[in-house]
Formats: structure tokens, sequence, C-alpha cells
């Protein structure tokens, strides 16, 4: 099964990727995730990443295809994924045709992200600022949003209130995949 995750950052989308990996048996990947690990490279293409990611801005659209798509050729993506982080524009999404079943939406309003995030800044993450931070939500609404339109009129995204508990959301991403699954909706 192949699964998107959306959501601004603070969202819970790892949270939530990392149950859904564990039930649904097929890997978690974090596009944010590879870049931080490109990021620590001592080379000009690492230190260019980093200070993409450092400024909140997203990294190039082309960059981003290659690698994803290198990515997702290996044997261990094969069978599926769920996949966090990616497609963030409407060119990714154009370029990124592979046969996608669920895109899931969590949705958290601004404040409440900021909230979250706010706990979190300076503890772990170098691209943790809070200028940063208002500024990847900003570039969410400008281009991610364009990326959930796309996707429900393909009918195939799930839109969840990540404002719940864990184990709730959780349940109800379940629910909605079946019932879509099975052609009934769920509300
Ligand atoms: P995330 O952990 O998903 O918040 O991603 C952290 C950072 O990685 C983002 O602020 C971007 O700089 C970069 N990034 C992750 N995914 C993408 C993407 N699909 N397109 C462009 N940049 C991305």
């Amino acid at each position: 099964m192949k699964i998107i995750l959306i959501g601004i950052q603070g969202a819970g989308k790892s949270t939530q990727g990392n149950l859904l990996s564990e039930k649904l048996k097929v890997p978690y990947l974090s596009t944010g995730h590879i870049f931080r690990e490109m990021a620590k490279e001592h080379t000009p293409n690492g230190r260019y990443i980093k200070e993409v990611m450092n400024a909140g801005y997203l990294i190039p659209d082309e960059k981003t295809l290659e690698i994803v798509s290198e990515y997702l050729t290996r044997p261990e993506y094969e069978k599926g994924y769920i996949l966090d982080g990616f497609p963030r524009t409407i060119v990714q999404v154009e370029a990124f045709k592979n046969g996608i079943d669920y895109v899931i939406y969590l949705k958290v309003s601004d404040k409440e992200a900021l909230w979250r995030l706010s706990d979190r800044t300076g503890e772990n993450r170098e691209d943790d600022t809070l200028v940063a931070i208002r500024k990847r939500i900003d570039l969410f609404h400008r281009f991610t949003e364009p990326v959930l339109d796309y996707y429900h009129k393909k009918g195939i995204l799930i839109e969840v209130d990540g404002e719940k508990p864990i184990e709730e959301i959780h349940k109800e991403i379940m629910e909605k995949i079946q019932s879509k699954s099975e052609g009934t909706t769920v509300k």
C-alpha cells in the first residue's frame, strides 16, 4: 500500500506515520529526515541543503524529485510505503505518478502547530527556529494546500483532525482507509 502523509510541521505526521507503518507492515519514509541526514554531509551539496532547511525554505523541486525517486526505487519500498513530507508542491505532484492509494491530511491549526513546536524549539533540530517554522507554515498554505485540492479531486484524500489524541487519530485513519477501500464513506 502506498500512502502519503500531509500536514504542517507539528501536525504529528511522523507519529501517525510510524503507527501506520507498524499496523500495515509497510516502511515509513520521511523526506525531512532524508534531507536532515544529507545536511550533515561536509560537501557543497550538504551545506546547501542545510542552509535552505535552516531558513525554512523548500528544497527545489528538481533536486527533491531526483532524491525521492532514487529512494523509492530501492527494493524495500517495492511493495509500498508511508511517505511523509512529499509531494509538497504541484510540480512535485505532477512529476510523481506512482500509484498512490491514499493521501492522509493531518489537519491542525497554525496556532496549535506553533504551540507544539515552540515547546520543541532548541531541543533537537537545528532547523527548528521560530522564524523557520513560521516560514514553513506560510509555504504550506501557498504551495501544499493546492496539493490537497489535487488529491481531493482524485478522490483519495482522507482528512483527519490532528488535534485529537494520538490513538484516536490512528483509529480514525484506519477506519477511513477501510471505508474508502470498501467504497463507502465515513464522515
Ligand atoms: P519536514 O521534516 O517534513 O518538516 O521537512 C524539513 C525540511 O526539509 C523542509 O522545511 C524542507 O526544507 C525540506 N523538505 C522536506 N520535504 C520536502 C519536499 N517534498 N520538497 C521540498 N523540500 C522538502
